[in-house]
């Protein structure tokens, strides 16, 4: 009979794996977790009854399963092989054991770490998500899951609790894959409403004005509906996910469109304008940070300030 899924260990607990696994505490299942951030696993242990491990070998020796919830494939592959000396979770995972990959990693490096995993009998699936961290919070994140299907359904009880739409996205990696894609699409739509915005400024139109009629018309994405007002006109810029790792996933994108020999022009003419913002702007930016660098490039701002024509 396969074994239920009751002690998690969840590795990487920054502004996405904080409230997933909080939800996932909240539930009612047992957790050990880490982060190589100390400060952040404090917080995380603060009055919780948690127990905190010292590595991610530690972690997964106590788990059923293992969450990732990291920065990119490359942490995933440190701490599932070891780095700088530290044993890695692969030398002590028990057959039967799981890794689920919630990090928006790279494909071609997910399918390389599945299949060393399997030849330990350890299983993986990946399983981004979308929806940022209010979705977090509210266990309403999309999951994309790649994988083994009766695989991908043992994990559908912690989906759950993360999430509301489900999708198995195919084999192994394609989650990943799907992810990437999806984000260069919300990238693109993101420059292209900042772009149009300061045009329709420039005009005289105010900013709020000319987003609310995007909105009622063909040209609204989710940045005119979930990022314009809330976190550029407000200048909050705080949505929680940083430029860094938008660049990153759009690298993924086009590496991916390279690897399959597909010409993907306009992928990378967008990756371009994020990494030449990447570049004009402070380090740690929030992704939607980008718009204050089409702002310097116009001269204009999307601010609330009345519009002279
Ligand atoms: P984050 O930078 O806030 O958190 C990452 C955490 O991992 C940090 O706390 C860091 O200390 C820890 N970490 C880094 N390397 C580690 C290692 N080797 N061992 C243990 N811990 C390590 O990032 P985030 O915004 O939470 O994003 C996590 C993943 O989810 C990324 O792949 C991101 O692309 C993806 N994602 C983010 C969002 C979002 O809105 N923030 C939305 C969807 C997907």
């Amino acid at each position: 009979m396969t074994k239920q899924l009751k002690q998690i260990g969840f590795i990487g607990l920054g502004n996405m794996g904080f409230p997933m696994a909080s939800r996932l505490l909240a539930a009612g299942y047992s957790l050990s977790v880490y982060d190589i951030n100390s400060d952040v696993q404090a917080a995380f242990l603060k009055d919780r009854g948690v127990t905190g491990m010292n590595s991610p070998a530690e972690v997964a020796k106590n788990s059923d399963f293992v969450i990732t919830m990291l920065p990119d494939g490359k942490a995933v592959s440190a701490v599932v092989l070891g780095a700088q000396g530290s044993a890695g979770m692969i030398d002590v995972m028990a057959p039967e054991t799981m890794l689920i990959d919630m990090s928006s990693s790279s494909p071609m490096g997910t399918k390389k770490l599945g299949q060393l995993l399997a030849s330990h009998e350890i299983q993986m699936i990946d399983a981004p998500v979308s929806g940022g961290v209010p979705k977090a919070k509210s266990g309403e994140l999309v999951i994309i899951a790649g994988g083994r299907a009766e695989v991908v359904q043992r994990c559908r009880p912690i989906f759950e609790v993360l999430g509301s739409r489900i999708f198995h996205s195919g084999p192994l990696g394609s989650g990943h894959a799907v992810k990437a894609l999806n984000n260069m699409c919300s990238a693109a739509g993101l420059i292209a409403a900042a772009e149009v915005l300061l045009v329709g400024r420039k005009f005289g139109v105010h900013p709020r004005v000319m987003n609310d009629i995007l909105n009622a018309s063909t040209g609204r994405n989710n940045s005119t509906e979930n990022k314009m007002a809330q976190y550029v006109f407000s200048r909050s810029f705080s949505s929680g996910f940083s430029l860094d790792l938008m660049v990153k996933d759009l690298t993924t994108a086009t590496d991916l469109a390279k690897d399959l020999g597909i010409p993907a022009l306009f992928s990378s003419a967008c990756r371009e304008l994020w990494v030449a913002a990447q570049s004009g702007l402070e380090s740690g930016v929030d992704h939607t940070g980008v718009v204050r660098w089409f702002e310097e490039l116009s001269r204009i701002r999307l601010t609330d300030e009345e519009v002279s024509p």
